[in-house]
């Protein structure tokens, strides 16, 4: 290739919380001169039959999701997001425990409705189920529902402190992070942590916790992400060669639920090639 290769390795479609199709996606990521794609919807491969059959000539899908772990050694226990490429979708404990987390997500956003309705704040949970249209339900079908409230002008406003942020924010049962890096591994998949110092979204984890993962079989650290500031994404860079993770960028793409564009950070064609080389589960496909 003479052109160096534009690689995103984590996007959102409509089976989660972004606002394109994942045909529709696929389809804008080679608009937006993308070589590789991954689709990480969260807790989901629902998208993934759709993208593969819509698959436009010149670009490589990479199957993958964001799973939501949780990480027990804090008190309270600390949120964080694993991304998972080339699984075996059918391995049976993955299959369970990804349908788990999908239900508590109901129940937590559900919950979350009843908190806003006992403050008198007008927000339906079947309208926000509608929303979601079948996909993974998440906070950003809630902000959705605040907007057309009218009680909030952007998701970034449904996020601050007043709404989702703080005042109306419940934990969901997530996976225990080193299960989550063992089934996926044991699913032939690769996990990356995904925005590991993204300390403007909330609390993150101690560097001694990414050295633990990385013995229990994580492969990389998702390093330029919109979240990560320059020093974040150098700190991340640096914990990774000390400890040989791969070192990936991506958009964390999300249709207009975000601002950020479809390649806005990308991965070295280095770092793409370790994440298929580990893989054992599924592989990159590429339209005839
Ligand atoms: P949930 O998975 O339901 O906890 O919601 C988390 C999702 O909300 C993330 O994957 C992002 O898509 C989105 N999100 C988190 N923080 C923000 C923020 N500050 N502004 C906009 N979207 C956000
Ligand atoms: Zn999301
Ligand atoms: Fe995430
Ligand atoms: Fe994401």
């Amino acid at each position: 290739m003479s052109v160096p290769a534009r690689i995103d390795l984590h996007t959102h479609s409509t089976a989660s919380d972004g606002t394109l199709g994942p045909a529709e996606l696929v389809g804008a990521a080679a608009g937006a001169g993308l070589d590789v794609v991954a689709l990480t919807d969260h807790d989901t491969t629902a998208g993934w039959a759709p993208a593969v059959a819509a698959l436009p000539p010149g670009l490589t899908l990479i199957r993958g999701a964001e799973l939501s772990c949780r990480w027990f050694g804090a008190e309270p226990a600390i949120p964080l997001h694993l991304l998972a490429y080339l699984f075996d979708p059918g391995s049976p404990e993955l299959v369970a425990e990804l349908a788990r987390v999908r239900r508590a997500r109901e129940e937590r956003g559900e919950r979350i409705v009843r908190l806003l309705q006992a403050d008198g704040i007008p927000v339906s949970w079947s309208a926000i189920l509608a929303g979601a249209a079948g996909g993974t339900v998440g906070r950003p079908h809630i902000a959705q529902a605040l907007i057309r409230a009218g009680l909030v002008a952007t998701t970034t406003e449904a996020f601050g402190p007043d709404w989702l942020g703080e005042r109306y924010r419940l934990p969901k049962d997530d996976i225990d992070v080193f299960r989550a890096v063992a089934l996926v591994r044991a699913a032939g998949g690769v996990p990356v942590f995904a925005h590991p110092r993204a300390s403007r979204r909330g609390r993150i984890v101690p560097d001694e916790l990414i050295v633990e993962l990385a013995a229990a079989g994580l492969a990389g650290l998702e390093a330029d992400h919109e979240d990560h500031s320059p020093a974040e994404r150098e700190h991340v860079r640096r914990l990774a060669a000390e400890l040989d993770l791969l070192v990936t960028g991506s958009s964390d793409f999300h249709g207009t639920h975000k601002t950020v564009r479809l390649g806005a950070h990308t991965t070295s064609p280095e770092a793409y090639e370790r994440i298929v080389g580990l893989a054992r589960g599924v592989t990159p496909v590429a339209s005839g």
